[in-house]
């Protein structure tokens, strides 16, 4: 069934569903295009409509192979919809999905492509904030490259910013899905470039392993796990590559690449990888990357069939809104999902006044206490030794020895 959107375009089938809305195969003055209809209570929030309209130029000025351009904008009635370059395959989860790992050279190729695109953004001021496979599009008619991969074209550029309104996301809210987080977004400084290449690593970790790094279990333990843990190697992987990879996920985002080096190195080792097979990984277990207050938790089932790929909502019974485990607006975890677990010891967020811990004040005051405590259990020891004595010598008419005589007993040599 045919649906008009706006006075221009047509959408004809449904090609794909994701978070934000869904994606419709449509027609257009100039031909085929994508259509993304935005769901309906993203759709019907006049901020939201209002922050669109305003982020309009910058939305339809990215141009670039690599990138799915956005033709237009339309807002009509209830409809809110971003008119794209219609791609012609399928996206990376689904490839994924069907393979599990991809070889080196594919991978490292799907990448690159990613780079570039994400260079073009940042070059002029445009952060992704949401790099993950499914934001990545393969086009199965554009030529076979290196490793037998199809181009790679990023899409959704600027849809996480603009759901990300101030009402949406006040403090207690972040954006993005949990698997591919920056620890800086996590620790709630705002996404710079360096964001995507966080996340593009991670993707690429993803394509060669079958899992991500930090994924797996409760939320707030992937969230935690981003910020405190280091990055497991993966065996047979080649070193350079691994260095690559093990630098875009450094915590500190300026010792990260950027993405222009980084398409440029991912291409360099290109030649190297050739005619390698997928990396012969072992899964993780499902129990080891699963904290047990996670498992205790029945608002946030541990996925048994998939270990480590728990992109699952941080908001507890929270409706999935498409028929993919992501989500991009969630709630940040509370100080007990952040602290403490099996896997690390990410700090917890503190009331106003509070020492962080491990500060020199912190040590401090910890000192203090101590003092205070020993001072009147030493107070209470007396008393009671007084006590006890009192007692001993009133009462016991045969002269039995004062209780206290063995804490007086002079110290061994
Ligand atoms: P969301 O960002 O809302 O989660 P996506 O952009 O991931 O949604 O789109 C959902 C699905 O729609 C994708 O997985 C893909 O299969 C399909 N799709 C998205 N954009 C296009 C496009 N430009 N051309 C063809 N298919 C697309």
């Amino acid at each position: 069934m045919a649906r008009n959107i706006g006075s221009r375009y047509t959408a004809h089938q449904i090609l794909g569903r994701g978070s934000a809305g869904t994606v419709w195969l449509g027609e257009g003055p100039e031909g085929p295009v994508a259509i993304k209809l935005l769901r309906e209570d993203l759709a019907s929030d006049e901020e939201l409509v209002g922050r669109f309209v305003r982020e309009r130029t910058a939305l339809l000025g990215l141009d670039h192979p690599r990138v799915v351009a956005v033709h237009d904008l339309v807002v009509d009635g209830n409809d809110l919809a971003l008119v794209m370059d219609l791609v012609r395959g399928t996206d990376l989860r689904t490839r994924l999905d069907r393979e599990r790992r991809l070889a080196p050279a594919a991978a490292v190729a799907i990448a690159a492509d990613v780079a570039d695109g994400l260079a073009a953004a940042h070059a002029v001021g445009v952060v992704h904030r949401d790099v993950k496979p499914e934001n990545i599009l393969l086009d199965m008619e554009g030529p076979l490259g290196p490793g037998g991969s199809h181009p790679a074209l990023l899409t959704d550029f600027g849809v996480a910013k603009l759901i990300d309104t101030p009402r949406r996301t006040r403090a207690t809210r972040i954006i993005g899905t949990p698997d591919y987080l920056a620890p800086e977004i996590v620790e709630g400084l705002p996404p710079r470039a360096a964001v995507d290449i966080y996340a593009l690593a991670t993707v690429l970790y993803e394509l060669l392993a079958g899992f991500t790094p930090f994924g797996g279990g409760h939320p707030g333990a992937v969230l935690r796990r981003h910020v405190t843990e280091t990055v497991v190697p993966l065996p047979g992987i080649p070193d350079e590559l691994w260095q690559l990879i093990v630098q875009c996920l450094a915590k500190a985002p300026a010792s990260r690449l950027r993405a222009s080096e980084l398409a440029a190195r991912l291409r360099e080792l290109q030649p190297t990888l050739r005619g390698m097979p997928p990396l012969d990984v072992d899964e993780p277990d499902a129990e080891s990357s699963c904290d047990a207050g996670a498992e205790a938790d029945s608002a946030y089932p541990a996925a048994p069939s998939a270990p480590r790929r728990a992109a699952v909502p941080l908001v507890p019974r929270a409706t999935t809104d498409s028929n993919r485990d992501t989500h991009t607006s969630m709630r940040v975890p509370g100080p007990d999902e952040l602290a403490g677990g099996a896997r690390g010891t990410a700090r917890a967020p503190r009331s106003p006044g509070q020492r962080r811990p491990g500060s020199a004040r912190h040590k401090a005051d910890a000192v203090r206490r101590r003092r205070i405590t020993l001072g009147v259990a030493g107070i209470v020891l007396v008393a009671a030794i007084g006590a006890g004595s009192w007692l001993a010598a009133g009462g016991d008419d045969e002269g039995a020895p004062p209780q206290d005589s063995k804490q007086s007993a002079p110290s061994q040599p």
